[in-house]
């Protein structure tokens, strides 16, 4: 919920979203302020006055920054129209206009792009906002190259978050096989826009250095130790990278080559066999022979035991 101060800033900054219609108020004349609104068939209970302001002496009207029971901030004044005489006294008409919703704030996410990308992994955090950064800088530098209509293949060299942003950012999944992930704890990714060449983007040596308090906290969360403000300092320290890695310039981030690459060769067959241990379906291009019995991954690996069936 948006602080007063907070609301001010926004109104400031024009992070309103207006709305100039007609609406019914219900006004409470001893405490002089409108305590409930209609609008679009929905009823809206003011919570707080935030301020009441005199806009104009002539025709006299005043507007009602409130809040409504669900948090949102709207502005509401009464319009009055005409002057009119009743009964020898002289009585302004008018109607109440619900003017515009304060936005609520997101400090962190301004990009709608990169908002959907972490909604879409359910958190923001450095990985994503890298991963978000390299596709984002990619693309860029490879518009010429796209525009011929081939399609971008991505290998990326480490199964952290920023994978997530890849994907939804280039297009390139795992399902549709336009990316391939492999696990080398690197932040290098290699852009493929033709048969034989790739952009190669690596993030530069020192450029986030490790921080031993982040690390200590992280810790102390990793353990299920972490006081409530241990957690938020983690946070606010979390922020700060998130916005490190955002507001860089994504050459001082990232080293770039163009190199020679081609992308593996499908070995994806559609036919299925069968192990001969767990007896489950298999591509027959991932049997292995073991034994003398073709066998599949998960039984040569051994990890994966098959369980009874309930
Ligand atoms: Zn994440
Ligand atoms: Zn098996």
């Amino acid at each position: 919920m948006l602080t007063r101060e907070a609301v001010f800033r926004q109104i400031d900054a024009d992070r309103v979203i207006p709305i100039q219609e007609v609406v019914g108020v219900l006004y409470d004349n001893y405490l002089r302020m409108p305590v409930r609104f209609r609008h679009r068939g929905r009823e809206y209970d003011v919570v707080e006055l935030i301020g009441a302001f005199r806009e104009s002496s002539s025709p006299p009207s005043t507007l009602y920054l409130v809040r409504v029971q669900e948090g949102t901030v709207f502005a509401l004044y009464l319009d009055l129209t005409e002057l009119v005489e009743q009964g020898g006294q002289m009585f302004w008409r008018g109607q109440w206009v619900l003017h515009f919703q304060v936005e609520e704030e997101e400090a962190m996410l301004v990009d709608l792009r990169l908002k959907q990308i972490a909604d879409f992994h359910g958190h923001l955090c450095p990985d994503l906002a890298l991963g978000y950064r390299v596709s984002q800088y990619a693309l860029e530098r490879l518009t010429m190259a796209l525009m011929s209509g081939v399609l971008l293949r991505v290998i990326v060299e480490n199964t952290t978050s920023a994978v997530d942003a890849i994907q939804h950012m280039t297009g390139c999944t795992v399902g549709n096989r336009r990316l391939l992930v492999r696990d080398w704890g690197k932040h290098v990714y290699t852009f493929i826009y033709s048969d034989s060449e790739g952009l190669r983007l690596s993030l530069r040596p020192g450029i986030l250095p490790a921080n031993p308090e982040m690390a200590e906290l992280e810790g102390k969360i990793q353990a299920g130790q972490a006081t409530l403000m241990e957690t938020a300092r983690y946070q606010t320290l979390l922020d700060q990278r998130i916005m490190f890695i955002l507001e860089t310039p994504a050459e001082t981030l990232f080293a770039a080559c163009y190199r020679p690459v081609g992308w593996p060769m499908d070995q994806h067959a559609m036919a299925f066999a069968r192990c001969e241990v767990c007896d489950e379906p298999v591509l027959e291009t991932h049997l292995i022979l073991q034994n003398g019995r073709h066998c599949c991954l998960g039984c040569v690996s051994g990890r994966l035991p098959v369980c009874a069936e309930e």
